[in-house]
């Protein structure tokens, strides 16, 4: 089976990587020619364009940041569309809007090419280790045929639905982080300023029914003030965007997301969408004009 793989930025580098270390050929493509290069010095084969890396390929991979650019990659001049074979498969394992995915699962439909969407979850340590979690949406038939391949970037690859289905999941993905982080802020914002330590509430709690995934990796960063990314803030705006264009257009109140989307918006207006998201903190800091950490 060969590979062309396409973004090779914090995410899809080390994704490329695992699949070249899995024995496949892979043919990449990215702006970014220093990640094509190390690509090549870890095996792969070096590509122009998309449409180069999509000439003999069985399968395009494309991790990218948002619809714009899956859509440019896919369908501009000298894109990958242009190289696809009929047969071949495109799997989008970006995390775009739902809409955007079903569109271009229509258009290159049109050149009998089948499309996966599948974003994923777990971060760049993740992404190194081959561990992210995939949630898939396309036909079970072409899933059946890729589902290897995706073992090798992760450890679980769980079909959703039809095309779609997979951003679908991403997206409540991201509502639930966003409000978690702002949930644990909020609480430990109440315990400074009543005078007990943040973090002993933190220990008190984490294993009982308030504990999750989000208070354990996000708690030491909100007490250590470190706010380097991790998953930046500008990237979670791009999501909570689908999520309420995504919510409007299915006619569903979701007013916790609005929230954590204004907290972003607040956060990117003092200059932090580069941060990390739990860098949400910060919001109540600034509005109680306190300090979580020390
Ligand atoms: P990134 O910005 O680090 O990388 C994107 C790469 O795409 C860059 O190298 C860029 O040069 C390349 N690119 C953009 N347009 C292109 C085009 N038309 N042709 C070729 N290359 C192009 O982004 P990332 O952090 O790797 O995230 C990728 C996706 O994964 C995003 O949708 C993000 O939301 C999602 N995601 C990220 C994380 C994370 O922790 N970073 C976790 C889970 C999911």
């Amino acid at each position: 089976m060969k590979v062309g793989f396409v973004g090779l930025g914090i995410m899809g580098r080390p994704m490329a990587k695992n699949v070249v270390k899995a024995g496949y050929e892979v043919t990449v493509f990215d702006f970014n020619q220093e990640a094509i290069d190390d690509l090549v010095a870890h095996g792969a084969k070096a590509a122009d364009s998309g449409k180069a890396a999509a000439e003999e390929a069985d399968v395009v991979i494309t991790m990218l940041p948002n619809s714009p650019n899956v859509e440019a990659a896919l369908f501009a001049e000298n894109g990958i569309a242009e190289g696809l074979r009929p047969g071949a498969t495109v799997i989008d394992m970006s995390s775009i809007a739902p809409k955007a995915s079903q569109a271009f699962a229509e258009r290159l439909a049109k050149q009998e090419v089948t499309f996966l969407d599948a974003p994923v979850s777990g971060g760049e340590p993740k992404a190194i280790d081959g561990t992210i979690a995939v949630m898939l949406g396309g036909n079970q038939e072409v899933f059946n045929r890729y589902e290897e391949l995706l073992n090798t970037m992760a450890s679980t690859v769980t079909r959703v639905g039809e095309v779609g289905a997979g951003n679908i999941t991403k997206l409540a993905n991201q509502m639930i982080v966003a409000i978690n982080i702002a949930a644990i802020s909020e609480a430990y914002s109440l315990a400074k300023k009543a005078n007990v330590d943040p973090e002993a509430v933190y220990q008190a709690i984490r294993s009982g029914l308030a504990g999750s995934t989000v208070m354990d990796q996000k708690s030491n960063k909100i007490f250590s003030g470190d706010f380097e990314p991790g998953f930046r803030i500008e990237l979670h705006i791009k999501d909570m965007q689908n999520v309420l264009e995504t919510s409007h257009a299915v006619n569903v109140a979701t007013p916790f997301s609005s929230l954590a989307m204004d907290i972003m918006q607040s956060l990117k207006a003092h200059g932090l969408e580069k941060k990390d998201h739990s860098a949400i903190a910060n919001f109540y800091e600034l509005m109680n004009d306190m300090k979580l950490q020390g």
